[in-house]
């Protein structure tokens, strides 16, 4: 687990005059002498998790990905690798937890030149505990290096320096492994191999964090920042995950439809992370805001999810749940587009194509909901003539192809939440 708490990181402006790249694409705030490499960043990056940071040069991730690694310290906030605060630790400390905890893949290698492969990893080794040559060619030879072991770093081409990088990397089986564009500068045959090595550590429950220009790259990740001047701009879950989101943001439409306030605790979404911790994640993406629960009695009516029965059934919740969330107007055009590709889908399913089986077309329309593009659910809209209700006859919010008549049922479902309030 890491866990980032407020993190900046200044360095005097004076080491900022000599990188000049970076002075003329202003990828930086200055101010009183200081350059803000990171501003305020906060992130947590869960056990076995898979995080891409990417953004433009000068943005402040190879920083970032350094004060992870306890190569350096944050000039503020908080820095906790598992339960360990290393923020605060003296350098020899620093050093210890680096070698125990981290795997650096760096782009340039930093590879001793004048060591043989098998001498550049057995140095890992020996900044851990004590050197074992066997072992250490034995970490060559699953990289695919095992006939290299004794070449020099200038006699190896760019692949092969960047796998005995890894083989480096993963000698002490560190739990983090940390990768500052590792496939910036290999070919594609190599950067095959690396990004296999990486999944590989994925799936052995390693955690990941890896800067990467390249979005295709990034994608093979659970989760990717971007960086924008020190801060993050941008953050997008996996696939998977977004999923999830979905689901809930779902939920809470269908319960804004029939008059009911969304409670965390009372809400359960088949599928779904536990509903708090979607909250959780979809408030920081500006999706949903949270109030407290009101101390004002108030009653639940039981309702059913006219789209969703089939598969799940309505759990009855009781009791009241911790706290009201409710989408915010972005949230609400989220939803409302999940809502009106899924209906839209029933709609299809039913009317054109003559699917019966009320399962098979639950399945297919929650498949839908989350593939669809714009310009597809409104083709399929025109298709259908604009239809205003889905087969079980919830209404489908209207999108840009419905025209001003359908206006007054979207007011009707936005002021629906707004009387919740
Ligand atoms: P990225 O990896 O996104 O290209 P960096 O983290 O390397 O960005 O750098 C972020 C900013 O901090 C840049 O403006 C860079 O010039 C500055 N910077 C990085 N390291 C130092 C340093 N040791 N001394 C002074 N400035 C630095
Ligand atoms: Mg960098």
């Amino acid at each position: 687990m890491i866990q980032i708490k407020s993190v900046s990181k200044l360095y005097p402006a004076k080491g900022f005059a000599e990188n000049e790249s970076n002075n003329r694409n202003g990828n930086f705030s200055e101010s009183a002498g200081v350059i803000r490499a990171l501003d305020d960043i906060s992130l947590h990056v869960t056990s076995g998790e898979w995080l891409s940071i990417m953004g433009p040069s000068g943005s402040g991730k190879s920083t970032l990905v350094n004060l992870i690694g306890c190569l350096d310290r944050p000039s503020s906030g908080d820095i906790w690798l598992d339960s360990l605060n290393v923020s605060g630790i003296s350098s020899t400390e620093l050093a210890r937890v680096r070698a125990e905890k981290i795997g650096f893949i760096f782009q340039q290698f930093h590879l001793i030149p004048f060591l043989t492969a098998v001498e550049n990893v057995m140095l890992a080794q020996y900044f851990h505990s004590m050197t074992d040559e066997k072992e250490a060619s034995d970490a060559l030879a699953t990289v695919g290096l095992g006939d290299r072991a004794h070449h020099l770093p200038s006699q190896l081409s760019g692949g092969e320096q960047q796998r005995v990088c890894i083989a480096r990397a993963l000698i002490n089986d560190p739990k983090i492994i940390l990768a500052d564009e590792p496939t910036g500068n290999l070919d594609a045959q190599n950067e095959e191999i690396v990004l296999r090595l990486l999944r590989e550590f994925h799936v052995q429950g390693r955690t990941i964090v890896m800067v990467t220009h390249d979005p295709v790259v990034a994608r093979l990740a659970d989760r990717r920042i971007e960086l924008h001047h020190g801060k993050i701009a941008h953050e997008v879950f996996s696939m998977a995950d977004e999923e999830q989101l979905d689901e809930v943001l779902e939920e809470m439409w269908v319960l804004a439809e029939h008059g009911e306030i969304a409670e965390v605790e009372r809400m359960e979404v088949h599928g779904a992370l536990p509903v708090s911790l979607a909250i959780e994640k979809m408030i920081d993406m500006g999706f949903v805001v949270s109030t407290p629960h009101p101390p004002a009695p108030h009653g639940h009516k039981p309702f059913v999810n006219p789209c969703h029965e089939a598969l799940k059934p309505v759990a009855t919740s009781m009791g009241d749940g911790t706290m009201i969330v409710e989408l915010t107007p972005r949230g609400r055009e989220r939803a409302g587009n999940i809502i009106r590709r899924h209906r839209l889908a029933e709609r299809l399913f039913t009317d054109s194509l003559a699917m019966d089986s009320e399962s098979e077309i639950e399945q297919q329309a929650c498949k839908f909901e989350h593939i669809l593009s714009p310009e597809a659910t409104d083709k399929i809209c025109t298709f259908l003539g604009h239809p205003r209700t889905c087969p079980h006859g919830a209404p489908i919010p209207p999108g840009p192809c419905c025209g001003k008549s359908s206006e007054f049922s979207r007011v009707t479902v936005g002021s629906n939440t707004e009387s919740q309030t």
